[in-house]
């Protein structure tokens, strides 16, 4: 019987877990713990319900277009639960000098495809305009090396579009800013298609001529009771044995090839172990084995956020302009970084006399944030909501959570550090590391990075299909 530790039960350690789960139910000689510092599971994936409403506390959905969750979804049986976001009504605002300019049609992302939409739109100043129409015609040029999102974008389109898009939008995802972010780890796509095309106009719009052959899909993908379902499928899975809550991994140590955790709760033993935590924590386990890998993982930043989701009556749901919310650019000199309107972007999230506003602050900008009360956030963000929707009503019911050091910001240069994470800990055999410091910083992301550590340890362990002898898989 090999046995495997996963530190970390985050949606990246449960993702292994149930990966090994599925090789130990088809009688795989297999045995797991995954050892997980808070009472609950899940990591960032919680999920309240109040006055009828789906209040997530991280992740409200995943990007379609990235399948990894939404398969693990109908592997758990959980496919009837997968709902799409409500694109019919996709509209985002974005605040300019204190009002709602709507992002114009044939956006995507940040790349405008058309041209009529745009030319009108007040968004951009003359100049910017004048800019687009020249992108139209950069050539192409092969990538000597990363730089920034925002070094990347202002080439092509020129500050303003830094600013009032390119900023707002990587603070949405990534809680970090455009000229912290690696072009190359972020938006790869982006960087092939100025190789390939030059212009990304053009390239965006030579792949929508391929994506209209396939049927549309909802951008967002989710559950309809929410993303702690996820969570609580997985968990369903697991033998009670295998799941250890309130156990943080206080050290490791490699001894005579094996693997030894140790936690207040004692020491055990394991053949593998798969590192399922922020890359922080993971180099603060690693330290002690190997530092230069520790160094490595710590070179790795992470952002904070806040969320803070409102609850209000119909007439609030009344008043409100239609769309899934705005984004805030910095400039404007606000706490907030964006709001979603649920009840639009998630109807079933709300019930329709129910309006349910979800509101983002902190980021790499602004990590004072969290010491601030929740009553100190609340405040705060009331005073803005009324400046920029004229909102001054009192909500229903208010739920604020903190995130400290929970997205990892990926700079200039991130995937040679992977490529050195990868070299440095193929050394310490029987290492997996999985989450959200590597590969994408989604769910989808996520799951994937997961299963990819399980099936490295299993490969390790000589229990991948691949290795073992026919009779045993
Ligand atoms: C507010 C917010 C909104 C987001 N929105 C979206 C979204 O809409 N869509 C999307 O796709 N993604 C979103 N993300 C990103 C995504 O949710 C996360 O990147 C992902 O869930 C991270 O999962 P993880 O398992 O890697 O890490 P985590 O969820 O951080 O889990 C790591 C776990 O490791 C545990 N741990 C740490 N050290 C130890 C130790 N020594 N011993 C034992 N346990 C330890 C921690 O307690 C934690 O539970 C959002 C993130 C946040 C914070």
């Amino acid at each position: 019987m090999k046995r495997i530790a996963i530190i970390g039960g985050g949606i990246s350690g449960l993702s292994a877990a149930f990966a090994l789960e599925k090789q130990r139910r088809a009688g795989i000689p297999i045995d797991y713990v995954v050892y997980e510092s808070n009472r609950d599971l899940g990591g960032v994936l919680v999920t309240e319900h109040v006055e009828g409403c789906v209040v997530e506390a991280g992740p409200d959905s995943f990007l379609t277009e990235k399948p990894w969750a939404a398969d693990l979804c109908r592997e758990l049986g959980l496919g009837a639960q997968l709902i799409g976001s409500n694109d019919a009504h996709r509209k985002t605002y974005i605040v300019v000098n204190g009002r709602l300019v709507v992002m114009p049609d044939g956006l995507m992302f940040m790349v405008p495809t058309q041209i009529l939409p745009t030319v009108l739109s007040p968004l951009f100043s003359i100049g910017t305009k004048l800019r687009m129409a020249r992108e139209w015609f950069h050539p192409p040029r092969k990538a000597e090396g990363d730089e920034t999102v925002a070094a990347f974008v202002e080439r092509h389109y020129g500050p303003e579009m830094v600013d009032r898009l390119a900023d707002p939008l990587l603070s949405g995802v990534y809680g970090g800013e455009a000229a912290g972010l690696s072009i190359r780890a972020v938006l790869p796509r982006f960087s092939e298609m100025e190789a390939k095309y030059g212009s990304l106009g053009r390239a965006m719009l030579a792949a929508r001529s391929k994506m209209a052959k396939a049927p549309a899909r909802p951008l967002f993908t989710s559950l309809k009771d929410g993303m702690q379902q996820l969570v609580d499928a997985l968990l369903a899975r697991f033998p009670e044995d295998s799941i250890r809550p309130d156990t943080r991994v206080e050290s490791l140590e490699q001894k005579d090839g094996n693997w030894l955790v140790h936690s207040l709760a004692g020491s055990d033993q394991f053949d593998s172990v798969i590192v399922g935590t922020s890359a922080p924590a993971a180099a603060a386990l690693i330290r002690p084995i190997n530092n230069e890998l520790a160094q490595e993982l710590g070179g790795i930043s992470y952002s904070s956020s806040v969320t803070l989701t409102l609850g209000y009556d119909q007439s609030v749901r009344a008043s409100l302009p239609p769309g899934f919310g705005f984004l805030v650019p910095r400039t404007e000199g606000k706490r907030m970084l964006a709001a979603t309107f649920v009840h639009n972007k998630f109807p079933h999230r709300a019930p329709d006399d129910r309006a349910l506003i979800r509101c983002f602050l902190g980021g790499a900008r602004d990590e004072a944030i969290l010491d601030s009360s929740d009553d100190q956030i609340l405040r705060i963000v009331r005073k803005e909501l009324r400046e920029i929707i004229g909102l001054s009503a009192e909500p229903r019911f208010a739920r604020v959570y903190k995130w400290k050091s929970a997205m990892a910001q990926y700079g200039v240069g991130h995937l040679e550090r992977l490529a050195r994470i990868d070299r440095l800990r193929s050394a310490l055999p029987g290492l997996a590391l999985a989450g959200n410091a590597y590969r994408g910083i989604g769910v989808p992301d996520c799951v994937r990075s997961g299963q990819d550590a399980a099936a490295g340890v299993l490969t390790f362990l000589g229990l991948s299909k691949e290795t073992l002898p026919a009779s045993a898989s």
